[in-house]
Formats: C-alpha cells, sequence, structure tokens
C-alpha cells in the first residue's frame, strides 16, 4: 500500500490508542494529518510527538496553552474547541478513524463524509444520530463508511452486498456484558467500577456501561439498520458470552455466514484500513480447540429493557435515535457520577422519549439541514433528560 493520509478523531480513547498500535505494528507508511483529543492533553502531545501529525486538537480549550508548551519547538500545530475538531475531520486525509465517544462524534464525522475521505466509522453515536445523511453525504463525496464496531466489520465482511433480497436475517451476537446472570435487584445496586469491568473487551467507559445494560446492542441494532439497511424486524440479538463469533448473516437457502476472531478490535480496524485487501500485523490468532466450547442464549428483555427502546426508537424513527442516545449519554454520565442508579439509566431514557413524543418533539423535518437538525433533537433531548434526572437523583 502506498503512503495514506490519516486522521484519527479521538486519538486518545481505547479505540484510537488501538488504530495507532495496529498502524504501527503492520508497519503502514503513512501521512498524520490530525490527532484529535477531549482532554487528555498529555497522552495527545505525547502521540503528536511520535506521529508528527500536521495539527493536534484538543476539544477543550482551556487545555490548548498546556498542548501549545507540551508541543513547543516541533513545528506541529496546535488547535482547540470544537469547531477546530470539525476542522480537522474536514482536512481531506484518505482515511479518518471516527473514534470519539458520543453525539460530539457527529459534526467532525459529517466533515470527513462530506470531502470525500474513507471514513473507519467506531464512533455509532453519529450513525444512530444521522445515520441516513452521514451514509448519503459519504456517498455522494465519494468516500465510504466503513464499519468498526466488532459486529457490523463482521457483517461487512459476509454480507453479499448485491443481493439483499436473499438475505433474511442479520443476528447482532452479545456477550451480555458483566451483568448477563444478575437479577433486577443485584443490578440496581451495581456500582461503576462493576459495570465498567466488562468480561471479554477493554473499552472506554461509556461503551462499558452500554454493553452492562445492553444499550450498546440496542445502538448497534440502529446502526445496523441503517448501515446495511434493513427494517427492524430482520435484525435479531443473540447471546454469545464468549465474543468469538462477531455476527451472522442468515440467507434465504439456509446458509448462515458468521466471521470469527478473538475479541480484539484490532482486527476490525486492520479490516478497515485494508479493505478489499488484508493487511498482515502479529494479529492474536483464534484457538478454537483451546477455548473448547462456544456457547449462544436469547436475549433477556425484562431484564435489559434498553434493547426494546432501542427497537422502539428505531421503529418510531423521526429524531427518536437520536433523542434515545441523548438521553442515554445523560444517564450514563450521571450513573458514572454515582448520581443515579444502574437501571435508572434505562428508566430515564424511556422516561425522556415518553415526555418528547408527547410533546410532539421527535416529528421529522423536512427540509432541515441533517446536521442542525440532529444536534437540536440532541439538545432537546439532553434538557428533558436532564429534568427527568433530577428525580432520580439519589440524595445526599
Ligand atoms: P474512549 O472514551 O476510550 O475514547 C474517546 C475518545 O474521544 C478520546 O480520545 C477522548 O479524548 C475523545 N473525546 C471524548 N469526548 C470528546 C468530545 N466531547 N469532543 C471531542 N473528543 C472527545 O472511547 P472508546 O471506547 O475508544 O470508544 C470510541 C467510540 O468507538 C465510541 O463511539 C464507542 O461506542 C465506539 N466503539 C468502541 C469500541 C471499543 O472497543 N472501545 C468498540 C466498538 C465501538
Ligand atoms: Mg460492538
Amino acid at each position: 500500500m502506498s503512503v495514506r493520509s490519516i486522521t484519527v478523531l479521538g486519538s486518545t480513547g481505547s479505540i484510537g490508542l488501538s488504530t495507532l498500535d495496529l498502524l504501527d505494528q503492520a508497519g503502514a507508511e503513512v501521512e498524520v494529518l490530525a490527532l484529535t483529543a477531549g482532554r487528555n492533553v498529555e497522552r495527545l502531545a505525547e502521540q503528536a510527538l511520535r506521529w508528527r501529525p500536521r495539527v493536534a486538537v484538543i476539544e477543550d480549550e482551556s487545555l490548548l496553552p498546556e498542548l501549545r508548551e507540551r508541543l513547543n519547538g516541533s513545528n506541529i500545530g496546535a488547535a482547540g474547541g470544537p469547531s477546530a475538531i470539525e476542522e480537522a475531520g474536514a482536512l481531506g486525509a484518505d482515511w479518518v478513524m471516527s473514534a470519539i465517544v458520543g453525539s460530539a462524534g457527529l459534526a467532525p464525522t459529517l466533515a470527513a463524509a462530506r470531502v470525500g475521505s474513507t471514513i473507519a466509522l467506531a464512533n455509532k453515536e453519529s450513525l444512530i444520530c444521522a445515520g441516513p445523511a452521514l451514509l448519503a453525504a459519504a456517498k455522494a463525496a465519494g468516500g465510504g463508511v466503513i464499519p468498526v464496531d466488532s459486529e457490523h466489520s463482521a457483517i461487512f465482511q459476509v454480507l453479499q452486498p448485491d443481493a439483499p433480497e436473499r438475505v433474511l436475517r442479520l443476528i447482532l451476537t452479545a456477550s451480555g456484558g458483566p451483568f448477563r446472570t444478575w437479577s433486577r435487584d443485584e443490578m440496581a445496586r451495581a456500582t461503576p467500577e462493576q459495570a465498567v469491568a466488562h468480561p471479554n473487551w477493554s473499552m472506554g467507559a461509556k461503551i462499558s456501561v452500554d454493553s452492562a445494560q445492553m444499550m450498546n446492542k440496542g445502538l448497534e441494532m440502529i446502526e445496523a439498520a441503517y448501515l446495511f439497511s434493513m427494517p427492524p424486524n430482520r435484525i435479531d440479538v443473540l447471546i454469545h458470552p464468549q465474543s468469538v463469533v462477531h455476527s451472522l448473516v442468515e440467507y434465504t437457502d439456509g446458509s448462515t455466514l458468521a466471521q470469527l476472531g478473538p475479541p480484539d478490535m484490532r482486527t476490525p480496524i486492520a479490516c478497515a484500513w485494508s479493505w478489499p485487501q488484508r493487511i498482515s500485523w502479529p494479529a492474536p490468532k483464534l484457538d478454537l480447540a483451546a477455548i473448547g466450547k462456544l456457547t449462544f442464549e436469547a436475549p433477556d428483555e425484562i431484564r435489559f429493557p434498553a434493547l426494546a427502546i432501542a427497537r422502539q426508537a428505531l421503529s418510531a424513527g423521526g429524531g427518536a435515535p437520536a433523542a434515545m442516545n441523548a438521553a442515554n449519554e445523560i444517564g450514563v454520565a450521571a450513573f458514572l457520577d454515582r448520581k443515579i442508579g444502574f437501571l435508572d439509566i434505562a428508566a430515564i431514557v424511556s422516561d425522556t422519549l415518553e415526555a418528547l413524543d408527547r410533546a410532539g418533539d421527535l416529528a421529522a423535518e423536512e427540509d432541515a439541514d441533517p446536521l442542525e437538525w440532529a444536534m437540536t433533537i440532541d439538545a432537546g433531548a439532553r434538557r428533558a433528560a436532564a429534568q427527568v434526572l433530577s428525580r432520580f437523583a439519589i440524595k445526599g
């Protein structure tokens, strides 16, 4: 592969680190245009000195002087604030890793789509907020979106693109998270430490909590519906505690195709880097004989209501998925801050959606700019969720 220009949005997080590590281990020849972070200025500066991007961008502007100081004398540009992150997305890199967490990833990802970069998409929240607009923008500008989320990478690899009518179902696997066998009473008392202790994957705090409440799989159902143009009733979830089978596609002739691998995000990132080729790197190998047994079970939507909430939001359409995502971000942050209990997150999401729906705030707006509209829904849902949250907050 020739030298490619790249930008990593969210380079200091779990996916960002895996991305740079993979490129390092694969000996990829890259020219880095931008690296961006939220608040981790120390790690961003360290990465910048190693990867020599044109610009390093920190979202929290109060940290820009420190970033400048750390990069002093290096010739690497430094910038700060959300608009500088959006500009980093718009630099026109050949390949952009979208790995910011939350709906904050939407603006820079959409900017990258609009200039025709190939987008390796980890930031699922941007698809939930504005999936159809994001995919249409990428297509119109001649770039593409390659999923990095392991389930969607699996489906992307085994889906025969030209024959949607021959696909019966997409089956998303889910580990079941750390609370797979817990009762509702036990989950009501769960701490942030217990919720982020995922049995198979090492990930950022927000997605770990989402996995524990199965909202991650709810978000992934919506992600799959948009990415693969599938109606909600043809996307199923299957619990698979070992996280070896990453997802499956069931065809009309009785064949079901799956993709397997060790639970290591560098493999789906490698796929998004080289597709339709494959690169070599010292990847951990799958040893099925050592694993011995793979098990599967149906999900329990009573103990994990987030799945049904997400399915309903997807079916309702309009602003419901974006609002669900925003309310969930508020709920997860409050839980991580120990302001509410674990089960309150889904309750807050559900109550917020009901309130917004009653007020008629979730209907689609035909002529709106998709980014502005998604951000309006996002902001409105954050306000509504903050109000609902005050009813749940632990007094103390
Ligand atoms: P993380 O919390 O480890 O990292 C998030 C990155 O975004 C960091 O670089 C952080 O500094 C930056 N950031 C945070 N808030 C920001 C803001 N407001 N503006 C700009 N930058 C900001 O998260 P992660 O686990 O790497 O996940 C990143 C995305 O990838 C999420 O959308 C997640 O759902 C998705 N994803 C992650 C995994 C995984 O294994 N970690 C798997 C599949 C999908
Ligand atoms: Mg996933």
